[in-house]
């Protein structure tokens, strides 16, 4: 219920305001990516235009372009001409742990993960934004086991920002607040909290819910915007903005990274 209704909410906002949604503080969107037409001179004109903040992150792990230390370097060198971005990593799958040495992951300003890749106890590999590489046997099992991989990663991962957050996989996004229930709510925000970890607001799949974050910033989990942009057909973050005004976050509810010296 929750993805039909944003959109009539916020179109009935729009109609009432009679302008567009702001914030009183600076966004910025530390989850975009240069994918399909979206260059670099694009992210500086789109930044501006919509006065957003970017951080641009790359994907890094098992199976994608960058996949070694020296690669992380090649992205960086291209960042060096462009100060005006964080740069940030996306650290992919869970193998990316072994695949990098921790000065090159030091090299960037921040680094994200989801829980979106794993390996469940049948030896799949899931990739649940991918149907057809999502094993459900079970949902109230998978549920558990997708709670208790995202628990290990937040444990154990040196990571700044939990992306993508709360993520399901299609056959289960439109049972969202069923299956996130209170006790997994607060499983992954004590874990959050406990490992210092952002939580990241994401415009692109809507999510966590105004309860989630309502609940996190309870408990002192600090937030930050992202996308997660497919390509150049993004703009504005819209769902960030909403859940703003919806849960009272303040400019002090957000965390942002320090940009790192390069050159
Ligand atoms: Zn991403």
């Amino acid at each position: 219920m929750k993805k039909q209704l944003l959109p009539v909410i916020m179109t009935l906002a729009f109609v009432t305001t009679g302008c567009r949604q702001t914030s009183e503080f600076a966004i910025t969107d530390l989850h975009v990516h240069l994918k399909g037409n979206f260059t670099i001179e694009d992210a500086i004109r789109k930044s501006e235009a919509e006065n957003i903040q970017y951080g641009i992150a790359v994907n890094c792990g098992l199976g994608f372009p960058v996949h070694n230390d020296s690669q992380i370097d090649s992205f960086l060198v291209i960042m060096n001409d462009y100060p005006q971005f964080y740069v940030g990593m996306q650290a992919e799958g869970r193998e990316w742990v072994d695949l990098f040495s921790k000065e090159s992951i030091e090299k960037f300003d921040y680094v994200f993960t989801d829980a979106m890749t794993f390996t469940d106890e049948k030896g799949r590999r899931n990739r649940i934004w991918l149907p057809e590489e999502t094993f459900i046997d079970n949902e109230e099992e998978f549920m558990d086991y997708l709670v208790k991989s995202l628990i290990t990663i937040l444990n154990t991962e040196p990571v700044d920002i939990y992306v993508n957050a709360t993520f399901l996989p299609e056959q289960m996004a439109d049972r969202y607040d069923h299956f996130w229930t209170e006790k997994r709510m607060n499983e992954v925000i004590n874990a959050l909290r406990s490992n210092n970890i952002a939580l990241e607001i994401n415009n692109r799949y809507e999510i966590p819910s105004a309860d989630f974050i309502k609940r996190a910033k309870k408990a002192g989990v600090r937030f930050t915007v992202g996308t997660n942009n497919a390509d150049e057909n993004f703009s504005g973050a819209k769902y960030a903005l909403y859940m703003i005004k919806e849960c009272n976050l303040t400019e002090g509810d957000f965390w942002l990274p320090v940009k790192k010296e390069r050159r």
